[in-house]
């Protein structure tokens, strides 16, 4: 059987494709045009988030029956044309889990400490000791919103630190986990106005599209920060860039945007950390995502 990968996907994923018998064409740069020429051939493709599988393609596709993404979001393939014609989809939520929770961690430390302007101010020659008094994470406590897998490591790391930690989400979550969290459970205005950090972790649905919104915010405790590296349309950016403004939010670290690159002028507050979509971003996740998606293709197709 016939694998072709699109995208720069861990040279292992390769490999244990093909250590499983299959035939791997590796394309990383290949183009919509060469795609939809070769895809008649292959029975399974693999991407990241450049290539679009597109419902032309899957047409093209007539022996295709696994599309592999290597990652998380599934925003680049047409998931209801894969359906219709019972083409099995995998990706691997899994594999960033740790990524992303630390850089929430490093996210949060940077807006307590205000590293990027220290960082900034060194580079320009300023020396800016006396504009960077700080805090500590120690003690502050940190609300979590969906504790899912990044959610509960996100927990696990702050509790390290020594942070309080209030959880909401929408379904029963694990009372061992809740313990080992030393966490306490509560509706999501209750954690809104007592978190000192705000971090989000949920999925982006119809119910989380702009759960953060002027009211939201509004409830949010005076001086507080926001973290969100879940996805950028959880959060209005409008209504962020208000609260920001008028000093209701000390600040905010964003990894994610409503657009992106992203448009909104929040972005250019001094009070603002971002990074650019990077939460999985490290070696490690993307060579976890090569090999779980491998593993997935090869049971999917029944090669193992
Ligand atoms: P997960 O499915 O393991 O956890 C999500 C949690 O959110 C679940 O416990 C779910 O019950 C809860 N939830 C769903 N709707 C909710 C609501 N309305 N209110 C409260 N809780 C709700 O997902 P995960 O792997 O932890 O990923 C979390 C988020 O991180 C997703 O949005 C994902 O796309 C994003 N993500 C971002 C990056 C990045 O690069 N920044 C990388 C990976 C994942």
């Amino acid at each position: 059987m016939k694998v072709l990968v699109c995208d720069p996907v861990s040279s292992k994923c390769i490999d244990i494709l093909k250590a499983a018998g299959l035939e791997v064409t590796y394309q990383p740069k290949i183009s919509a045009e060469e795609l939809l020429q070769q895809i008649p051939e292959y029975d399974a493709v693999v991407v990241r988030s450049r290539t679009k599988i597109t419902s032309s393609v899957i047409e093209a596709g007539k022996k295709l029956r696994v599309i592999g993404r290597a990652g998380v979001g599934l925003d680049n393939i047409d998931v209801e044309a894969a359906a219709k014609r019972g083409i099995t989809v995998l990706n691997t939520p899994e594999s960033s889990t740790e990524a992303v929770a630390e850089l929430v961690l490093g996210l949060m430390l940077s807006l307590a400490r205000k590293i990027p302007l220290g960082d900034r101010g060194l580079k320009e020659g300023r020396w800016l000791k006396g504009e960077m008094m700080g805090f500590e994470l120690k003690g502050k406590t940190l609300g979590i919103v969906g504790l899912g897998r990044i959610g509960s490591r996100v927990g696990a790391l702050a509790k390290a630190f020594g942070m309080k930690i209030l959880v909401y989400d929408v379904i029963q979550l694990p009372e061992q986990l809740i313990k080992s969290l030393e966490a306490q459970v509560v509706d999501l205005d209750t954690l809104l106005s007592n978190s000192d950090f705000v971090t989000l972790h949920v999925p982006l649905t119809p119910e989380t599209k702009h759960m953060m919104n002027r009211e939201r915010f509004a409830r949010m405790k005076k001086g507080a920060y926001l973290v969100n590296a879940s996805r950028g349309e959880v959060v209005d950016e409008e209504a962020l860039y208000s609260a920001l403004k008028e000093g209701w939010l000390a600040g905010a670290a964003l990894d994610v945007f409503e657009h992106e690159p992203p448009t909104s002028e929040a972005v250019k507050l001094p009070n603002v950390v971002c990074t650019p979509h990077i939460g999985a971003q490290t070696v490690e996740a993307q060579d976890a995502a090569g090999e779980l998606l491998a593993e997935k293709v090869i049971k999917a197709l029944g090669v193992r």
